[in-house]
C-alpha cells in the first residue's frame, strides 16, 4: 500500500499534532510544585577493599554510619588516605580512594571516542557533496534562495510563531523560498534501499522529501525553529569496554531521540565500515537535548510533515560508528572507580505525584598511573535548560558537565540522561548563582555543578579492577494504542516500521513469535532493551522517557487517590538487579516517548466523547485531566499505554528473573491491548 499523502490527511495529522503541542504548552505553564520526594532504593553490601593487602578495607561496624555529604577533595589525590566518608544514597561504602594496586588484577580494556554532530560550517570531506552550508549561518541543508536574507528557509506558512503576535496559524505570510531538491534525500525506499552511501553508510531517502526542503530545524522537543548556528557542539561520544573476548560499545548522542530502526542501521553499518571491529553489543542512548535538530520527524517545517533530513540522519550514524571505532582503537588496560551521590538541584517534577530520581552516578576509568582515560556521568533531568526560544544548536547543560569533567579529571567525558520522564525539567528552577531565567551562563553552570558533584563523589571512591562483563539484549513487539502517533507514522512523519501478529510475551522461547512486517499500517512497534554489567555496575537501556517511580518505586497518588487507575504497579527496576551502581540509559535504543506507569495513565478516548460519531477529530490521543484536574500531557506523546509493563517486565527478565507469571503487571492482560483501538 502506498503512502497516504492527501492534503486532508496531512491537515488532520497537523491538527492532532497542533493540539498535542498546545496541550504541551499549557502543561508547561502549570504552577510549580516543590520536589519533596526521596525515593527509597535498597543499598547493597559490596566490598571495595583489596583483600590481599587490606588496603581500603572497612573496620567492622563502620558501614551503616550516618553518611554525610561527601567531602570535597582533589579527585586525583588518592594517596592522602581517607578524606572523609563518601557515602550517599546507594553504593559507595566509604573506603579509601587509592591509585590502582599493581597487584590488583584487571582484565578490562576501555577506550573513549567522540565525533561532533554539529551541522554547521564545513562538513567533513566525504560528506561535502550532501550538505550545503548556508552562506551566512553555515547551517546545513538543501540549497535555497534566501529571499529575505534572514538566514532561514521560509515555508510561507506560519504554524509556530509564538514571538510574532501578528502571525495567524496556517496563514501564508510570505512566499515559499525556492530550493534545489537533492536526489539522495528522496531516492530509494525509506525503509530499505537507499541509492547513495558513504563508506557503508546509506542515506535512506524518504519519499516525503520529494519537493520538501531538507535541512536542519532546531529546538526539537519544544517545536520547530530555524537554526541560525551553533552555540556549542553536539556529539556522538562512545565508551568501549572489553573484557576477555567480549566487547560492548555504549554511545551517548546529543539528539532529541533516535528510533530503533536507526540504531539497527548503525549496528549494521558499523559492521560494514569496520568489519574487523568485534563489537558484540552496540548501545545508543540519546541525551534528549531540546536545543538541537529534529531527528524524529515531529518538529519539521510544519507539524505533520517529516522534519528529518535524510542525509543528516546518515551522517549521525556515520559519526556514531566512527566514534565507536575511535574508542575501540584507543582502548587500553583500565581500572575503574564508581560513585553515586544525590543531587536534585534544578530538577522539577512537572506533575504529581512528586517522584524524582535523585541519584547522580559516575564512573571514572583510570590507567595504572592513576591518570584518567575517561568518565561517565548519569543524571535524570531534561537537557532543555536553554528553553524554547533558542535558535542555536547546543547540547544544553551536558556540555558544561563534560567540559568540567574533562578539565578536572582529564580524558573524555560522556553524559547519559537517565529517567527524565515524569517529566523532569530544569526550566524555571533555581541554579545557584544564576537564578531561574534562561541564559547560556545558567545552562552551562548547571552542567558544571553536575560535574562537580560527580568529581566529589568519585574522589573518595576506591579503584578496582574489572574482571567480568555480561550483556544481554531483548527484543519485543508492543502494541501501540496512541492513535495520534500511529496516524503521524502512517503519513510518513516518523517512518517507523510496524508489525502485526507478533507474540513476544514471556521468557519461554516458544512464545517468541515475530510479527509480520507491516510497514506503516501495523499496530505493533518493535523495540529492544539491553543490560550491560561489569564490576559493580549495571547499564540498562529503556526505550523512552522513564517515569522515575518505575525505576525506584513510589507508586500511588497520595495527593489524589481517585486518580489511581487501579492498574497493578509494575515491578520496580532497581529491585530487579543486584548491581550496586545502576546506570539508567534513558532513550536507549529507541525513543517511544514517555513511559508512564499504568496506575497514573490517563488519556482522552475521543470516540467515547462523541458517541454519535461527530466531533472535530475522529481519532487522536488528547490530553485527559485526571479526577483531580491534573493534566496528563505525557500520555499524549507516549507510544503505548502498555509500555511501562513491557519495559519493567523485560528489565526483570534481563536481570534473570521470570516476572511474567509472578508479577500482576506482567500478565498478558496488562501487556497486550485491543489491537484495533484504544485499550478498554
Ligand atoms: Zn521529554
Amino acid at each position: 500500500m502506498g503512502q497516504i499523502t492527501s492534503g486532508r490527511v496531512r491537515l488532520l495529522a497537523a491538527v492532532i499534532a497542533i493540539m498535542t503541542l498546545l496541550v504541551a504548552a499549557v502543561a508547561g505553564a502549570s504552577p510549580l510544585l516543590a520536589n519533596d520526594h526521596q525515593a527509597g532504593a535498597g543499598s547493597s553490601e559490596h566490598g571495595h577493599c583489596h583483600e590481599d593487602t587490606g588496603e581500603g578495607c572497612e573496620e567492622p561496624g563502620q558501614s551503616g554510619d550516618d553518611h554525610g555529604k561527601p567531602d570535597k577533595g582533589n579527585p586525583n589525590d588518592g594517596k592522602d588516605g581517607c578524606e572523609g566518608d563518601g557515602n550517599a544514597g546507594r553504593g559507595n561504602d566509604g573506603s579509601c580512594p587509592t591509585d590502582p594496586d599493581p597487584d590488583e588484577t584487571t582484565k578490562a580494556k576501555v577506550g573513549f571516542g567522540k565525533r561532533a554532530l554539529t551541522p554547521v560550517g564545513e562538513p567533513p570531506a566525504e560528506w561535502v557533496e550532501f550538505f550545503h552550508p548556508h552562506p551566512v549561518t553555515g547551517v546545513w541543508g538543501e540549497e535555497f534562495v534566501d529571499l529575505d536574507e534572514d538566514g532561514c528557509y521560509d515555508t510561507g506558512i506560519k504554524l509556530d510563531t509564538p514571538d510574532d503576535p501578528d502571525a495567524v496559524i496556517g496563514m501564508i505570510n510570505e512566499p515559499r523560498e525556492p530550493h534545489v531538491d537533492d536526489p539522495w534525500n528522496s531516492a530509494g525506499d525509506a525503509h530499505e534501499n537507499g541509492a547513495f552511501e558513504v563508506d557503508g553508510v546509506t542515506i535512506y531517502g524518504d519519499p516525503q522529501s520529494t519537493g520538501k526542503w531538507d535541512g536542519l530545524w532546531t529546538n526539537a522537543g519544544f517545536g520547530s525553529r530555524c537554526t541560525l548556528g551553533a552555540h556549542d557542539d553536539t556529539w556522538a561520544r562512545a565508551v568501549v569496554v572489553e573484557v576477555g573476548g567480549d566487547t560492548v560499545a555504549m554511545v551517548s548522542l546529543d539528539v532529541v531521540g533516535f528510533f530503533n530502526d536507526e540504531v539497527r542501521r548503525a549496528a549494521k553499518e558499523l559492521a560494514i565500515r569496520y568489519p574487523e571491529l568485534p563489537i558484540d553489543q552496540l548501545v545508543i542512548s540519546s541525551t534528549h537535548t531540546h536545543e538541537s535538530v529534529d531527528t524524529m520527524g515531529y518538529w519539521g517545517e510544519n507539524l505533520g510533515i517529516d522534519g528529518k533530513f535524510p542525509a543528516y540522519q546518515a551522517f549521525i550514524r556515520s559519526q556514531i560508528i566512527d566514534a565507536v571505532a575511535d574508542a575501540y582503537k584507543a582502548r587500553e588496560k583500565a581500572y575503574a572507580k564508581f560513585a553515586v551521590t544525590e543531587y536534585t538541584t534544578a530538577i522539577r517534577d512537572s506533575r504529581p505525584p512528586q517522584v524524582i530520581d535523585p541519584y547522580l552516578l559516575a564512573a571514572q576509568f583510570v590507567r595504572e598511573d592513576g591518570s584518567t582515560i575517561g568518565s561517565v556521568v548519569n543524571w535524570s533531568n531534561h537537557p532543555e535548560a536553554q528553553g524554547s526560544g533558542n535558535p542555536y544548536i547546543s547540547s544544553d547543560f551536558p556540555h558544561g558537565t563534560r567540559m568540567e569533567l574533562e578539565e578536572k579529571l582529564g580524558g573524555t567525558a560522556v553524559y547519559f540522561s537517565g529517567s527524565v520522564g515524569g517529566l523532569m525539567t530544569p526550566l524555571r528552577e533555581n541554579v545557584p548563582g544564576y537564578g531561574t531565567e534562561v541564559s547560556w551562563e545558567r545552562t552551562y553552570a548547571l552542567g558544571r555543578l553536575v560535574a562537580e558533584q560527580a568529581i566529589t563523589a568519585l574522589s573518595t571512591a576506591p579503584v578496582e579492577g574489572i574482571n567480568d562483563l555480561q550483556h544481554e539484549r531483548r527484543e519485543f513487539y508492543m502494541e501501540s494504542d496512541n492513535t495520534a502517533i500511529r496516524a503521524l507514522n502512517q503519513i510518513g512523519v516518523f517512518d517507523l516500521p510496524t508489525y502485526a501478529g507478533a507474540e513476544s510475551w514471556g521468557m519461554d522461547p516458544e512464545q517468541h513469535r515475530d510479527g509480520v512486517y507491516a510497514r506503516r499500517e501495523g499496530y505493533q512497534l518493535r523495540t529492544e532493551m539491553i543490560a550491560v554489567q561489569f564490576g559493580p555496575a549495571l547499564f540498562l537501556t529503556v526505550p523512552g522517557e522513564l517515569f522515575p517511580e518505575l525505576e525506584l518505586g513510589g507508586y500511588g497518588r497520595p495527593d489524589c487517590p481517585a486518580a489511581d487507575t487501579g492498574k497493578p504497579y509494575e515491578p520496580v527496576i532497581s529491585e530487579q538487579f543486584d548491581a550496586e551502581y545502576q546506570f539508567i540509559l534513558g532513550l536507549g535504543q529507541d525513543e517511544l516517548g514517555y513511559i508512564v506507569p499504568g496506575y497514573d495513565f490517563w488519556i482522552k478516548k475521543l470516540p467515547e466523547n462523541n458517541p454519535d460519531g461527530s466531533g472535530l477529530i475522529p481519532i487522536g490521543a488528547l490530553e485527559q485531566d485526571d479526577p483531580c484536574g491534573e493534566g496528563h500531557y505525557e500520555e499524549t506523546v507516549s507510544a503505548s499505554s502498555v509500555m511501562a509493563p513491557w519495559v519493567t517486565c523485560v528489565a526483570a527478565e534481563l536481570a534473570g528473573r521470570n516476572p511474567w507469571a509472578s508479577e500482576a503487571a506482567c500478565a498478558h492482560e496488562h501487556t497486550h491491548l485491543n489491537p484495533y483501538g484504544i485499550n478498554e
